[in-house]
C-alpha cells in the first residue's frame, strides 16, 4: 500500500453561533454550525480524489482547511506523515505552501487585475523564494505552457481583462503549477466556465497529473465531472463523508441512498442497474446548525426507517475500498 500524501482524521470545523440576549445573560451556548463534522479521508501521491456534494455539504471548508485558510476545531490534518493541524504563521507554513496549492472557482477574483500574467504566475515563486531571478522567466513560461497557454510569450505581458474565462483559469492553474506542488486542491475550477471550455480545462488537469505525478483533490457538486477526472470519489453530506469508493463504483454502483439520488439527478450518466425505484432528491440540505439526529440524511431519505432517526450509521465496507454509511449498506 502506498503512503498517503494527505490524511484527514476525524476533521471538524465548528463555528460557534452568536447567541441572543437570553443566551448571554444565562451564560449558555447558542450552539455551533458544524460545517465539517468528523471527516476521515486519505489521498495517495499522484491520486485524484473528488469531493462531491451539494451546496452546504462542507466540501469547500474541507479544501480551505487543507490549504490552511481555515483552522480546524477538532481532528487532524496530516501531510506526508507530518501533523500540520496546529502549524500557523507564514514562515512556519512556507514549506507547506510550496507543496500544497489551491485553485479557486472564480479565476477573475483570484487574479490581480493590475498585474500582468507574468507577474501573477511569478508571484508565488518570488514570495516562496523558490528560484533565482535568472530562472524566473523560464519557470513562468514552463508553467504557462503546461497549463495550455501556448506559446507563452503571447500571454506574459497581458492583463487578466485581456483574456477569456478559460485563459484566466489556465493562468490560475499555471500559478499553482509554477511551484511544482505535490497536492493541488481545486475548488469547482470549471463551474464558472462555458461547457465547451470545461472539457479543455479538465483535460489540462488530467494531463498534468499524469505528467507530474501530482495529487489532486477536486471539489465539485457535479458527479459526472467527478467521474471524468477522479480515481476515487468521496460523497459529502452535511459535513460527513457518507460514501467513498472508486469513481466507477460510486457512479455506477452507488450504495448510499444520497449518492443514488445525486446520480439519478444527472441524466448525463446512463441508468445504473442499481438505480432502483428511489425518487429524485427532495428539499435542500438542512442547516449545519441543526444537524438531524441519527442518520443526518434521514429527513430526505425515501428509505428511512425508525432506527435511522435515532442511531448514526457507521461507514462499512460494501466492496473492497468502497464504504457506505447507511444501515442498509451490505
Ligand atoms: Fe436512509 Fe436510513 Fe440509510 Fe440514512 S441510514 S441513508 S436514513 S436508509
Amino acid at each position: 500500500m502506498r503512503d498517503n500524501i494527505l490524511r484527514l482524521e476525524n476533521l471538524q470545523v465548528h463555528f460557534p453561533l452568536k447567541g441572543g440576549l437570553f443566551d448571554r445573560v444565562l451564560g449558555r451556548s447558542a450552539g455551533a454550525v458544524r460545517a465539517v463534522d468528523g471527516i476521515d479521508l486519505n489521498v495517495e501521491p499522484g491520486e485524484t480524489v473528488a469531493l462531491v456534494g451539494e451546496s452546504g455539504s462542507g466540501k469547500t471548508t474541507v479544501g480551505r482547511v487543507i490549504t490552511k485558510l481555515v483552522q480546524p476545531t477538532g481532528g487532524k490534518l496530516l501531510f506526508d506523515g507530518e501533523d500540520m493541524t496546529s502549524v500557523r504563521g507564514s514562515s512556519a507554513l512556507r514549506p507547506y505552501r510550496h507543496r500544497v496549492q489551491m485553485i479557486f472557482q472564480d479565476a477573475y477574483q483570484a487574479l490581480n487585475p493590475r498585474h500582468t500574467v507574468f507577474d501573477i504566475v511569478a508571484e508565488p515563486l518570488r514570495s516562496l523564494r523558490l528560484v533565482k531571478d535568472n530562472q524566473l522567466s523560464e519557470r513562468v513560461r514552463e508553467a504557462l505552457s503546461a497549463a495550455g497557454l501556448n506559446p507563452p510569450d503571447e500571454y506574459v505581458a497581458r492583463f487578466p481583462h485581456e483574456l477569456s474565462g478559460g485563459q484566466r483559469q489556465r493562468v490560475v492553474i499555471a500559478g499553482a503549477l509554477a511551484v511544482k506542488p505535490e497536492l493541488i486542491v481545486a475548488d469547482e475550477p470549471v463551474s464558472m466556465l462555458d461547457v465547451s471550455i470545461r472539457a479543455q480545462i479538465l483535460q489540462v488537469l488530467v494531463d498534468l497529473r499524469q505528467q507530474q505525478n501530482m495529487a489532486l483533490l477536486f471539489i465539485t457538486h457535479d458527479l459526472p465531472v467527478a467521474w471524468l477526472i477522479a480515481d476515487r470519489i468521496a460523497v459529502l453530506y452535511l459535513g460527513r463523508v457518507v460514501e467513498i469508493g472508486s469513481a466507477d463504483e460510486i457512479t455506477f454502483n452507488p450504495k448510499h441512498p444520497y449518492t443514488v439520488a445525486l446520480r439519478n439527478a444527472t441524466p448525463q450518466i446512463g441508468v445504473s442497474e442499481n438505480r432502483g425505484e428511489l425518487p429524485a432528491l427532495q428539499g435542500e440540505v438542512p442547516s449545519a446548525a441543526r444537524i438531524p439526529t441519527g442518520c443526518r440524511f434521514h429527513p430526505r431519505c425515501p428509505l428511512a426507517f425508525s432506527r435511522c432517526r435515532d442511531e448514526d450509521p457507521p461507514a462499512v465496507e460494501v466492496e473492497p475500498r468502497h464504504l457506505s454509511a447507511c444501515w442498509l449498506a451490505k
